[in-house]
């Protein structure tokens, strides 16, 4: 039986030829052949020409999403283990620091649109985020099975997003014994628990890996604000590169209780001392302020604030404020390092934001580094939209009264 086919209309195949693997549906012609929400089929030009094997959602405005430019190829259990292993062999060639904690599938990064499989001290974690992936459930397990040989596999197909594939959330333990005091990684000496059942994405902040060792390069005997703390990574990190104070600051109280059980296993100064503190950051910076705290290094790592782009004004917004209000507490000399998760904030808007609450906040301010989302997230240069996490490193060279008086 011939495939159905997705015809495009007259110039709409330019980023699909280009590598992007997103096909809205205002650049469909029509559909020759009927398609089930999940189904895959063939992409074709207006000519008819073929361009790429995709699969199909109705329910969704990225009506297709390719994975593979060969006519013929499906997305089964063979392919799907040739992927997962290449990805995970690209990923023992990293050269970073020591762990047992990464993301081996990023998705379209990894030519596998709509699955994230990460790997947590021998578990697998995995995420399906669209129809699609969602119909080779059974395969993906498999292919899990087969490649990893883990001590025990999650799903943890959570994530509201795919209401937008028309999907409910799925939560399940597919395999092994999973403890509720969940799982301890390791990740460049600190040893970090773990939760794979409750924790945000697949439990923890892989991607700021990278930036957890510059925090702790700047922590030493510094006093520490970590805001939107959640688990402690950025604390524990601060607190292992030798912070004499530490404060998390988080609305939720388990990752609290996790942040302080981290701390404990790993910080063993004596004088060392850690501080958790649930609150609405924004509020509690304002307080702070009144207080006239200070501090040598502040971290600033909220949630996505937008994921609609005509909520980037107000999420800037949120930003700015943010950052004012962090540069107010900064001693002079101290370091920042704020981020933005947002995917629809560029780089250069987020700087922008910085910048501006610079002016508000009437200091200098010197980037020192660039930071972005750890190479286990890799950014496919076809896909842009794989890179959304990017971050300053900054120092407070002149408060108020500073070069501006
Ligand atoms: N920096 C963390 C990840 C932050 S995730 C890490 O590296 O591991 C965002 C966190 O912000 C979540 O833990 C969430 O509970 C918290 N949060 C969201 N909005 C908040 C608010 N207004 N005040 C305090 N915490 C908030």
């Amino acid at each position: 039986m011939r495939s159905p086919q997705l015809v495009l209309k007259a110039g709409k195949e330019k980023s699909l030829r280009l590598g992007h693997p997103w096909i809205f549906s205002g650049a469909i012609q029509t559909l020759r052949g009927k398609a089930e929400d999940g189904s895959q089929l063939d992409v074709v030009d207006h000519k008819g020409q073929f361009l790429a094997r995709a699969y199909y959602n109705a329910q969704s405005s990225i009506v297709a999403r390719v994975f593979s430019r060969h006519e013929g190829e499906n997305l089964d259990l063979d392919l799907l283990l040739r992927r997962i292993r290449s990805a995970w062999e690209r990923r023992q060639a990293l050269r970073t620091v020591d762990t047992n904690m990464q993301r081996v599938v990023a998705s379209e990064a990894d030519l596998l649109p709509g699955l994230i499989i990460d790997h947590y001290a021998g578990w697998v974690v995995f995420q399906i985020l669209t129809k699609g992936m969602d119909v080779l459930r059974s395969a993906i397990v498999q292919a899990i099975q087969e490649i990893f040989e883990p001590i025990g596999i999650v799903e943890r197909s959570d994530e509201a997003i795919r209401t937008k594939e028309g999907l409910e959330p799925h939560k399940a333990l597919v395999s092994g014994d999973l403890k509720t005091e969940g799982v301890l990684a390791r990740e460049q000496g600190m040893q970090l628990w773990v939760n794979l059942w409750e924790g945000h994405k697949t439990g923890f902040y892989l991607d700021q890996r990278l930036n957890r060792q510059w925090v702790g390069r700047y922590a030493e005997g510094a006093e520490v604000l970590n805001c939107f703390s959640y688990t402690g990574g950025f604390s524990v990190a601060a607190g292992y590169g030798g912070a004499k104070r530490v404060i998390s600051v988080d609305e939720s109280r388990p990752a609290l209780d996790l942040a302080a059980r981290n701390w404990q296993l790993n910080v063993n100064r004596p004088e060392a001392q850690h501080e958790t503190v649930r609150a609405d950051v924004f509020a509690y910076l304002r307080q702070l302020r009144e207080q006239g705290a200070q501090f040598d290094l502040i971290i600033m790592d909220p949630p996505k604030f937008v994921s609609d782009k005509h909520h980037i004004d107000r999420a800037c917004r949120g930003y700015k404020d943010l950052n004012l209000l962090a540069m107010q507490l900064l001693r002079e000399g101290g370091h920042l390092a704020t981020f933005s998760c947002s995917g629809l904030v560029s780089r250069d808007l987020f700087q922008k934001v910085v910048f501006g609450a610079s002016v508000d906040a009437s200091c200098d301010m010197q980037i020192l580094h660039h930071l972005s989302q750890a190479e286990d997230h890799p950014t496919l240069l076809s896909f842009p939209e794989s890179l959304y996490l990017k971050g300053l490193m900054c120092r407070k060279i002149s408060g108020a009264g500073g070069s501006r008086a």
